[in-house]
């Protein structure tokens, strides 16, 4: 069994082999374990650890965002200058509009765990944005 990475679909070991045998170019990559740490000691964020945020995450991670991962910048989450790592569980897909949105503006990014988020926005409401989506949490009062 395997899958069609730009698509998410599941193809069968007979379709595999099929292609194998007749097509002109074929990308065969290891299984990707989206529970493993990736972590590198350098602030570049490598192709693997983009290709494990892009299967763990699918789409930019802003609240209700929907535009594909694969076509994100990858953020820090917490930034590299003040002492966050480059791992998969310190790095989001963000579109350009919404990383802009991070770095200049003033929604703030947690991340709770791999692969989910904490937004706090400008007028202080927190928005946790995961696997299902978006969903609006209560606040106490602060921000
Ligand atoms: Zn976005």
């Amino acid at each position: 069994m395997g899958r069609v990475g730009t698509t998410h679909t599941p193809v069968t070991a007979d379709t595999i082999r099929t292609w194998c045998g007749t097509a002109d170019h074929l990308v065969i990559k290891p299984v990707i374990d989206l529970h493993d740490h990736i972590h590198v000691d350098a602030y570049e964020v490598p192709d693997r650890i983009k290709e494990h945020l892009t299967l763990r995450d699918h789409t930019c991670v802003f609240p209700w965002c929907t535009r594909p991962a694969q076509s994100c910048d990858t953020d820090h989450v917490h930034p590299f200058e003040s002492g966050g790592e480059t791992s998969t569980d310190n790095t989001a897909p963000l579109c350009r509009r919404h990383h802009r949105a991070k770095a200049h503006g003033r929604w703030k990014l947690t991340a709770l765990s791999p692969g989910s988020y904490l937004w706090r926005t400008p007028h202080g409401l927190h928005l946790r944005r995961d696997h299902t989506g978006t969903t609006l949490l209560p606040t106490s009062g602060h921000t």
